[in-house]
């Protein structure tokens, strides 16, 4: 062999070598990547079922630990359905799947609904004592009970020229605010009159307690609150009526449609809508005002929910 021969043959085995070693570590890297990759939530969540869509969709919106979580649960399209949804609460997932399952017919919005204001229960079978220092959007419901020494501290004595009966009493922004609503209504030639505004525990008590007597337990729920669950404690609420009109026949009045179409400028709500009972758990009264101030009234006003459901959002929210 030549000198030249052996020279030309060791160059051949050095960028054998070369190449053999570019593609071991190329081969290496794209092992050590695909590895990485599958670490990825990218990868996880699209093995367990979601479309790079969702997927894409679910990383953006939730924690590493809430994806974690959710890896956990069976790959369920309406999760993806519900996080859309307007008033979705994170807390509630597992529940309003749950609800889900055994409501399949439910619309989605509104199963987000019935379990964030706590409808999924029974009325009055678990409840706390509402949380008093939300002041004007304090929650008095079925699920929210007031203290029975709770009295409003800045009570005020309605003026006879505003209502019928013996010294009604409102909290005193309520009462102001229902003064412009008043003269408001006046000018359009509506006559608004407050029918019955604060009640105390104690009066609610003999109310509830006399019903009881005389119609029992179911009747007499359907018809009243239990005391300490009357919006009527908190000085906030007041029932409204005009001249010669009475509950049955006000929802017929034009006071009636002057006040739904403008109570909300003045911080008010019509408490309990028509076709929303299994959301407040009160029949409808076309009468029954509750003041919350002007902003919340106006969401509540045109995004047409209920309090209920305004405060499991944007008061209690997570
Ligand atoms: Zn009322």
């Amino acid at each position: 062999m030549t000198k030249v021969r052996v020279k030309k043959r060791n160059v051949t085995i050095a960028i054998g070598i070369v190449v053999v070693g570019i593609v071991l570590v190329a081969g290496i890297f794209r092992w050590k990547q695909e590895l990485d990759y599958q670490k990825t939530y990218e990868f996880k969540l699209e093995e367990h079922g979601y479309s790079k869509e969702d997927t894409a969709f679910l990383i953006e919106k939730l924690e590493d630990k809430e994806l974690d979580h959710l890896l956990e649960l069976e790959m369920d399209q309406n999760i993806i359905k519900f996080m859309k949804e307007t008033y979705y609460l994170k807390k509630n997932l597992e529940k309003y799947l749950a609800y889900q399952k055994e409501h399949p017919e439910d619309e989605l919005s509104n199963i987000v609904a019935i379990i964030n204001v706590g409808a999924d229960k029974d009325w009055y079978s678990e409840y706390t004592e509402t949380d008093l220092s939300k002041d004007y959007l304090l929650l008095c419901n079925k699920f929210h009970q007031l203290p029975e020494n709770y009295t409003p501290e800045d009570l005020t004595k309605v003026k006879n020229w505003y209502a019928y009966g013996d010294d009604p009493q409102l909290r005193e922004e309520a009462y102001s605010q229902f003064i412009s609503m008043y003269n408001a209504a006046k000018e359009d030639g509506q006559d608004l009159i407050i029918n019955s505004a604060y009640r105390s525990y104690q009066y609610q008590d003999d109310l509830y307690g006399k019903y009881l007597e005389w119609y029992g337990q179911q009747e007499t729920d359907a018809m009243a609150a239990r005391p300490g669950f009357s919006e009527h404690q908190t000085g906030l609420s007041m029932d409204i009526m005009t001249y010669g009109a009475n509950a049955s026949t006000f929802e017929a009045t034009e006071e009636f449609t002057w006040l739904k179409n403008h109570a909300h400028e003045y911080g008010f709500i019509l408490r309990y809508p028509k076709g929303k009972e299994y959301l407040t758990g009160y029949e409808y009264e076309s009468w029954h005002y509750r003041y919350v101030g002007i902003e919340a009234a106006t969401y509540i006003y045109q995004h047409d929910i209920t309090f209920d459901e305004y405060y499991a959002y944007f008061i209690e929210g997570e």
